[in-house]
């Protein structure tokens, strides 16, 4: 076990990254609470799902940055290696042949630092808002 000498958490993994005192409530403020060479990508990402959902609403959802329109469309969170993109099996399964590329779990996409696909992110957001998908 390794504890934040900051704010006294108690990790598995040494210098563990996590939120150091409050929690974030925007989604600008959770990116900015994360490493420094992560904010572009998770900007980018932030960027690009504003423009494919207008009128979702941001917040933060199981301390995840999520966009909101009635429901819970999708959310994305910072990984240590990867962008954590989570549009739900349903969306993971419709995209799955433009998915190869990445890794890819049930409802989860991992996307590598410096490798956002813009045009298949905003397809995906997309496709979740026109069918009402729910993460
Ligand atoms: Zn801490």
């Amino acid at each position: 076990m390794w504890k934040c000498p900051k704010c006294g958490k108690t990790f598995k993994n040494t210098n563990q990254s996590h939120y150091c005192g409050e929690k974030p409530k925007t989604i600008k403020e959770y990116i900015i609470s994360q490493d420094k060479d992560k904010q572009a990508d998770l900007f980018l990402m932030r960027q690009i799902l504003r423009q494919a959902l207008p009128g979702a609403e941001e917040r933060i959802s199981w301390s995840m940055p999520t966009y909101w329109k009635n429901h819970s469309i999708l959310h994305f969170a910072a990984a240590k290696k990867h962008i954590g993109f989570y549009p739900g099996p349903e969306a993971v399964m419709e995209f799955k042949e433009d998915l190869k590329k990445y890794s890819v779990d049930k409802g989860t996409i991992r996307i590598p630092y410096g490798n956002i696909d813009i045009d298949l992110v905003k397809k995906i957001a997309q496709w979740c808002l026109n069918t009402g998908n729910h993460a």
